[in-house]
């Protein structure tokens, strides 16, 4: 190996064996890191994408491969300790998406990395540990018309399955009832092998079959907007109970059909059983990865490694599914795109949504964004010009849409928040055999426990925040650290026992409309009552199966789910969205009402909505009641155009938090000056703060913003990328800082 002298090191032109390894480190740095190759491995071993164990410091990381270089600045550099993978599991289109997305978001491109991988591929571990055993038919086997083997039919099935959909995995042979015995029987006969491949998803439950219905000329018309080939983005604007889902899987249908795999991206609450079985029963000889938290490690794995190896055809996830290398892409899918959930709100702070655009491009094929609600931004977007505007207006199959009314809350006795009317509806609705859903903002018992003596309220210690009563469980917790206390029946400072749980949550909720209708199932949906996916399944269960029963609960209950004997929807209180210091609340309030009003007359019966509010009166309520979303959502954008805020200018967050508040304030003090010597404010370029968070303080720590907007992006991408540089030289680690582009919250 050649010698450096101490000059060529210092400029820089250090060759050695001419072999050097990029790579992507897991740590918050923004740049790449090289290495020496592991010792005993050649310039033919490597490929861009593999994995390999480094040391970094003291720790042993997992890195991934970016390129292989000839030259490095550095003067002394590492060897890799060890390779994990030789076949890549990034292809090169996801390392440049990847870069892309981190060179978009400020992000550590190390860390965005990790992001993608699912956790046993972080840690290490090689993707050879899901290998499989495949079951293929032999040139004797694949000669073989459908008919043969009529006398053995397990025999028979599994030829005809080989012939159809091609190799199987042990694993899909098995849940499909074809154990070994009947394999080893065709393998004996020389009709087939098995080889060994990458690994399956793994199986879903099995469902029956069911066919698709017919379209109607609204969905046609959609579905020929989209075309089969090539970079295209389309908005579909379509009210609740439309056929959109209908629209995503006939567009899936078509991509499968020509040999590609279809990304469908759904809200962290969307991914439920009842939506993977919609999606099995419809393509029952396709291979399904689903990508959810729900899943153990070891499978989320296997799902991720078969939709990056090209074995699963449709790849269904939440946000971070995104990142999911998939050789085949045909089409990309976002249900709900207005769902807050496909933001990444700490760490890579990416959104999901506005990276399948990218990612389409890239890839060159059609991504298509559906929501009856969609956010301001795709509907900027499409208004003007950047995506296809497509429509769906009328509800599917026989529903139509319900009927909308104001409950005033004031000057009314009201129960437990419920107006007498509204009570009597709900007794209405049950006693004929229907459902009714009632909407509650809030988890738990109350919101508030005040003392009625000497006014102790109970706070959180580490966060700007009130505890919330969980009365089920005994305990006061804050919904924003987790911090918990036993519940208390007398004042902490006082000692009177006149405390008063101020407001209701589900649970008070749950008690009294339980009293209330005793002759009725009461089903609770909250967080709290369904801590796996399967819990939600369950609890729905009675609904779907049509009893008459009164469901009540969070936003968990506002999307998805397709209950056709709900007739009446309730909403409790409005009002939230109307007065908040986040410009975007009212368009989140706006999406929520109605969704949750559009569970209402989803089957042949009609349906009512009830809407209580104390300002019956206020403009936007009014106008989303009786004009719809679609109206409210174009006068919200006049109001963000002549306030210059998102989606018509473009915004980002730098963030910082600390234990002490002077210190995140004073950097971000800094960081303002610095970004302004750079780019001086101007029409084009505005800075505001920095400014408290909206909880000002979370779990011990300060939180505060600087907020950036600009009219043109690639302004904002420049001086931010500088900043960034800049700020990683912050030497305070005990403050925390972040840059957060398109911040969607301001809390
Ligand atoms: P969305 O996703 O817009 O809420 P879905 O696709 O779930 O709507 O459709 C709502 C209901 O209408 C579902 O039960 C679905 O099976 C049914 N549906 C959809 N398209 C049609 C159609 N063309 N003909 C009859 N029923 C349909
Ligand atoms: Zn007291
Ligand atoms: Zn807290």
């Amino acid at each position: 190996m050649a010698v450096l002298s101490a000059q060529e090191a210092q400029q820089g032109s250090v060759t050695g064996a001419g072999v050097i390894l990029r790579l992507a480190v897991p740590v918050p740095l923004r740049r790449l890191f090289d290495y020496l190759p592991p010792a005993g491995l050649s310039a033919d071993d490597l490929c861009p994408g593999q994995r390999f164990h480094v040391p970094f410091g003291k720790r042993d990381l997992v890195a991934v491969l970016v390129e292989v270089v000839a030259e490095s600045p550095l003067a002394e550099l590492k060897p890799a300790s060890e390779r994990i993978d030789r076949q890549p599991v990034f292809d090169a289109r996801s390392r440049h998406f990847l870069q892309w997305a981190a060179d978009y978001y400020q992000a550590p491109i190390g860390e965005l990395y990790a992001a993608a991988l699912p956790v046993a591929l972080r840690k290490g571990k090689p993707a050879d540990h899901w290998a499989e055993q495949w079951l293929e038919l032999t040139t004797e086997g694949k000669g073989l018309p459908e008919t043969a083997l009529a006398r053995a039919k397990k025999q028979q099935e599994l030829l005809q399955l080989l012939l159809g959909s091609g190799r199987q995995s042990r694993t899909a042979l098995n849940a499909r009832g074809l154990t070994s015995s009947v394999c080893k029987a065709l393998i004996e006969r020389g009709l087939a092998r098995w080889v060994s491949g990458p690994t399956a998803p793994p199986p879903l439950e099995p469902v029956e079959p069911r066919p698709a219905p017919e379209l109607n000329d609204e969905q046609r018309l959609v579905i020929e907007s989209v075309a089969a080939t090539g970079f295209s983005a389309s908005l579909l604007e379509g009210t609740t109970g439309s056929g959109k889902t209908e629209v995503y899987l006939r567009l899936m249908e078509r991509a499968l059909r020509a040999g590609h795999q279809a990304l469908l991206l759904v809200p962290e609450i969307g991914l439920t059983p009842q939506t993977l079985r919609r999606i099995a029963a419809r393509f029952p000889d396709f291979r399904i990865a689903a990508l959810h938290s729900g899943l153990a490690d070891g499978e989320r794995a296997r799902a991720w490694l078969s939709a990056a190896s090209g074995v699963a055809d449709i790849v269904i996830g939440t946000r971070s599914a995104i990142f999911t290398p998939l050789p085949r892409l045909g089409v990309i899918l976002i249900d709900e795109e207005h769902d807050g959930s496909f933001k990444q709100q700490d760490g890579v702070r990416y959104s999901a949504r506005d990276l399948s655009v990218v990612l389409a491009k890239n890839a060159g094929v059609p991504v298509l964004l559906g929501s009856a609600t969609p956010s301001l931004e795709s509907l900027h977007n499409a208004l003007s010009g950047r995506y296809q505007h497509l429509r769906l207006r009328h509800r599917a199959g026989n529903a139509r849409p319900p009927e909308i009314s104001v409950v005033p809350t004031f000057h009314q006795q009201l129960q437990e928040g419920f107006a007498p009317q509204v009570l009597r509806h709900i007794g209405d609705t049950l006693r004929r055999g229907e459902q009714a859903l009632v909407f509650i903002n809030r988890r738990g018992y109350s919101p508030a426990l005040t003392c009625d003596d000497c006014g102790w309220l109970a706070d959180c210690p580490h966060c700007s925040a009130k505890l919330t009563l969980h009365r089920r469980q005994r305990h006061l917790r804050c919904h924003h650290c987790d911090y918990r206390m036993r519940e208390v029946h007398s004042c902490p400072q006082c000692h009177s026992r006149n405390l008063n749980a101020l407001g209701a949550g589900t649970e008070r909720s749950e008690d009294f409309l339980t009293h209330s209708f005793s002759d009725f199932n009461v089903i609770r949906v909250d967080r709290d009552t369904t801590t796996s996916k399967q819990a939600l399944d369950k609890l729905l269960e009675p609904a779907r199966n049509g009893e008459p029963c009164l469901l009540l609960g969070t936003q968990m209950l506002a999307k998805g789910h397709h209950l056709p004997k709900v007739t009446l929807v309730v909403i409790q209180d409005a009002d939230g969205g109307l007065f908040s210091a986040d410009f975007r609340a009212p368009e989140r309030m706006g999406q929520l009402l109605e969704q949750v009003a559009g569970r209402a007359g989803r089957g042949d019966l009609p349906g009512k909505v009830l809407v209580q509010s104390r300002y019956p009166e206020h403009p936007l309520l009014q106008l989303l009641l009786n004009k719809g979303y679609g109206a409210f959502a174009r006068q919200l954008m006049e109001e963000r155009k002549i306030a210059q805020l998102p989606p018509v200018r473009a915004m980002a967050l730098v963030r910082a938090e600390c234990e002490e508040p002077r210190w995140a304030e004073e950097f971000l003090v800094n960081a303002r000056e610095y970004l302004q010597a750079m780019a001086p404010p101007s029409p084009e370029l505005q800075y505001l703060g920095p400014v408290p968070a909206l909880l000002e303080r979370k779990s011990g720590r300060f939180r505060f913003y600087l907020q950036i907007t600009a009219e043109k992006r690639g302004l904002l991408q420049r001086i931010l990328a500088q900043f960034c540089q800049w700020a990683e030289g912050n030497r305070n680690r005990r403050l925390r800082w972040a840059v957060d582009m398109d911040a969607q919250e301001l809390s």
